[in-house]
């Protein structure tokens, strides 16, 4: 059952609730919402919920339908993200696992490991216990295999997970893996699961090759119950009459989940499908499916791999799935997750680091719900703190003065063009340096108080760009109703909140009426759905390396002017087709007090290897002032 406790309830009446479940014989877990705090209290016991109900603190008792209690929604509204060292699993992150089916040697793992890390891999996988269908094939390197996966691990900054067969291997697993693997073929090994579950460490849990999702989690439920609340699972293709595959691999199942459970849930294009051409593709449908990540076999010499082999990719081509997966993360609302590789350079400046990780503060422009907080975010994980600020002014002058680590601002917008401001501030802060960029799909919701339908509506408030991208649906659905601009998106859901009017709604992203309380009246009402907005984020030198270090640099942008005379913006410009740099944009910007001059802005893809330092004394000698906004991992 869910015990939902009051708002006011003091620690000492928590303390007597939960010590009275206990003493019944309920397991009993603690979860903070975003509106309530609940006690989910699970077990063979049964009780008169009155007789909880009726204790100080105590606003309500539900039952839980369901026959998993723990891994159900219904105890947990929100998404639970599940921790394997710096790697976030969950929510809105696409988390790539990637490495070999089994451990064979120590140079085909530390290979493979830093290929798949190059590539945007953030954890390795690697059998040591083999499950094979026959007992004369490879069975794997046991703890020696172990052994060779935690240093290849530890050499590239990846968390680690391989698969345990045996309860007699959980203590010792325990000391190599960050994250247990339960295969398909011991997902209702209920001793296994007990036995893992104890450790209360992460868990991957494949679902079974011919289990129903009620019963992989139930499978989850038992690992919950022994202890550990950080479980994964994993959809990994079922038996099915079709022979073309290994296995069926059923995508359908993710959404399904997704309603059930509050864990996340990932997919093995790999072992669904058993052949290398599919995984690519099987792959994409996963993370279109609203999974949070897959995990993939790769092999640097597959022809001779002791264990599937023909389904591994190659390197090369795993690095291309990883640009194809990045590209799609922001049309399904997601991001990659991307940890930035430990530079032994940088080490010592623990002090950025866990700032990084911890007690950072990002300023973003507009109220709280707005696509720059989402953007924020997805940059920096769901719990990072936020300053939202007034004006793009504000949200400059916040990361100058230290009042924040970082801002995300937007640059550009594929329907609206360049955000100038942006442009134009950088150029008046020449403390303040790009070091990211972020990228989202911008989906406008109808927003009104929680009771309106679409036939209330009268008054229509948003920023004119939310206006201008939703015209089509205005003009066909909202004949009648006056569109007022508004500063800014979010906060016009913010005005609609405290008006309480149900004839007054507005257009902004489904995450302020979240935040607000509000309701999407309807979702995804842009004219345009391709419709997406560049951020970049930007910081104080001292923080920059904190997010370079270890991201693949392969961008820039600068902002210099030159002489006013025929040919002298071309020689500037040259200098990239010299060296093999893609020009991506090139704006002028009039500069203040100087009418009718112009400096430009300028970025380019980076070639890897390129000597920067070098292109940017050459630029200089042919501009009459130079100054590089930024070197950064492209988010496109
Ligand atoms: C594996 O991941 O190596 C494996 C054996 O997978 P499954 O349990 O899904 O077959
Ligand atoms: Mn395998």
């Amino acid at each position: 059952m869910i015990v939902i406790l009051k708002q006011g309830i003091t620690p000492q009446e928590k303390d007597k609730v939960r010590a009275f479940l206990t003493e019944k014989g309920f397991i009993v877990k603690e979860i903070v919402g975003q509106q309530d705090t609940v006690l989910g209290a699970v077990g063979k016991v049964s009780i008169d919920p009155r007789t909880v109900e009726l204790m100080p603190g105590v606003s309500s008792v539900v039952p839980i339908s369901k026959p998993y209690k723990l891994a159900s929604r219904e105890l947990k509204k929100e998404d639970t993200i599940v921790k394997v060292g710096k790697v976030s699993i969950g929510g809105n992150r696409v988390a790539v696992i990637a490495g070999p089916c089994s451990v064979e040697n120590y140079d085909q793992v530390m290979t493979i490991a830093e290929q798949v890390r190059e590539a945007g891999a953030v954890m390795l996988r690697g059998g040591a216990f083999k499950p094979r269908t026959s007992p004369y094939a490879f069975q794997g390197l046991g703890e020696e295999g172990l052994k060779i996966l935690r240093k290849a691990g530890d050499a590239f900054d990846m968390p680690i997970t391989s698969e345990v067969v045996s309860p007699s291997d959980v203590k010792m697993m325990a000391e190599y893996v960050d994250m247990f693997q339960i295969g398909a073929r011991n997902m209702q090994n209920f001793e296994l699961l007990k036995e893992v579950g104890k450790t209360g460490m992460p868990v991957l849990l494949k679902r079974g090759l011919a289990a129903t999702i009620e019963e992989w989690l139930m499978a989850a439920e038992y690992l919950m119950a022994s202890g550990t609340d950080q479980v994964v699972l994993c959809e990994r293709g079922i038996r099915t009459f079709e022979k073309a595959t290994r296995n069926t691999l059923d995508c359908s199942a993710i959404p399904v989940v997704q309603k059930l459970t509050h864990l996340p849930v990932i997919g093995d294009p790999s072992h669904a499908t058993g052949i290398r051409d599919m995984v690519a593709p099987m792959s994409l449908a996963i993370v279109a499916s609203g999974a949070s990540g897959i995990i993939v076999e790769v092999h640097n010499c597959p022809e001779k791999a002791l264990s599937d082999g023909p389904q591994s990719l190659y390197p090369s081509q795993f690095e291309k799935l990883m640009r194809d997966i990045q590209a799609l993360c922001p049309v399904v609302g997601k991001s990659l997750e991307r940890v930035p590789r430990k530079n032994p350079s940088t080490e010592r400046k623990t002090g950025s680091e866990e700032r990084a990780e911890g007690s950072v503060k990002i300023a973003f422009q507009g109220e709280r719900g707005a696509f720059s907080e989402v953007a924020a975010r997805r940059t920096f994980g769901e719990d990072v703190s936020v300053l939202p600020c007034h004006s793009f002014s504000d949200t400059f002058d916040a990361v100058s003065s230290g009042a924040s680590d970082y801002a995300v601002l937007p640059i550009e917008n594929t329907l609206g063009g360049m955000i100038y401001d942006t442009i134009d501030l950088l150029a008046i802060h020449p403390e303040l340096t790009v070091v990211g960029e972020q990228q989202i799909r911008v989906v406008h919701s109808l927003i009104g108080t929680p009771d309106a339908e679409i036939s209330d509506i009268k008054n229509v408030y948003s920023h004119p760009q939310g206006l201008a991208q939703c015209r089509k649906f205005l003009r066909e659905e909202l004949p009648g109703a006056e569109a007022i601009p508004y500063f800014d998106t979010a906060g016009a859901v913010a005005l609609v909140a405290e008006k309480k009017d149900r004839s007054i709604a507005a257009i902004a992203g489904a995450p302020a009426a979240k935040h607000y309380g509000m309701k999407v009246i309807e979702e995804g009402i842009e004219t345009d759905a391709s419709n997406f907005t560049r951020f970049y984020v930007i910081s104080r030198e001292e923080n920059a390396e904190a997010i370079r270090s270890g991201a693949k640099i392969n961008k820039a942008a600068f902002l210099f002017s030159v002489a006013d005379e025929p040919g002298s913006l071309i020689d500037a410009v040259s200098v990239f087709k010299a060296h093999g740099i893609n020009m991506k944009k090139i704006e002028s910007r009039p500069i203040p007090g100087k009418p009718w001059e112009y400096m430009q802005y300028v970025e380019v893809d980076l070639p890897e290897g390129i000597d920067i330092e070098k292109i940017c004394s050459e630029i200089r000698e042919k501009t009459t002032s130079f100054r590089v906004f930024g070197t950064f991992a492209s988010a496109l």
